[in-house]
């Protein structure tokens, strides 16, 4: 695997006033790029090292697994984000899959928030395909549907270094704010386009 965290697609301060740059400063910089140093670490000098990232994930164990799954949520986690992003999905296939699965955007924003909301300690909350039909799901610490059959097209980071910065304990608070003016829809309709 390449040992270096691929780089943000926006600079740190573009998603303020509604993410701080000291939040992708800390975020990026020390919790990002500090699971990929303790992953090298722990696979230097194993055949692993020459895995893919994917790899590692559907294979490894223990602070393997949680350091690689980590770096790969926190990736996944930064493409679904943009400036002036969210609130409902644009009209095409993506809109049509929201109306059909959770009967429009309000009912999906109200899952994504509760399933944050409700993964008691640290975790991420997800949208994603499963056998075809869109779901919300949350996964506890470093756990990730890239291990599972389950396809993800969107993830939220709620650990509380995600959100404690700009919102301090207010995790719902944090995830409404994810839903109505971040999300990089396009992002999510590329990942939809892939997994049909
Ligand atoms: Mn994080």
């Amino acid at each position: 695997m390449i040992f270096e965290v691929k780089a943000l697609p926006y600079a740190k301060d573009a998603l303020a006033p509604v993410m701080s740059k000291d939040t992708l400063e800390f975020h990026y910089e020390k919790h990002h790029k500090g699971y990929m140093t303790n992953l090298k670490g722990l696979l230097e000098g194993k055949p692993e090292a020459s895995k893919s990232l994917e790899e590692i994930i559907r294979t490894g164990s223990g602070g393997v697994f949680n350091n690689a799954a980590q770096v790969w949520n926190h990736t996944f986690f930064w493409d679904g984000l943009r400036p002036g992003g969210g609130g409902a999905p644009p009209a095409g296939s993506l809109a049509d899959l929201v109306q059909r699965d959770f009967g429009g955007w309000e009912e999906l924003r109200t899952e994504l928030i509760n399933a944050g909301k409700t993964r008691f300690g640290s975790g991420w909350a997800w949208l994603v395909l499963d056998d075809g039909k869109a779901k919300v799901i949350s996964t506890p610490n470093a756990e990730t549907p890239l291990a599972s059959t389950e396809i993800p097209l969107l993830t939220v980071d709620v650990w509380e270094h995600a959100y404690y910065l700009d919102h301090r304990n207010r995790r719902d608070t944090f995830l409404e704010v994810f839903c109505d003016k971040l999300i990089n829809w396009d992002f999510v309709a590329q990942n939809l386009a892939a997994a049909r």
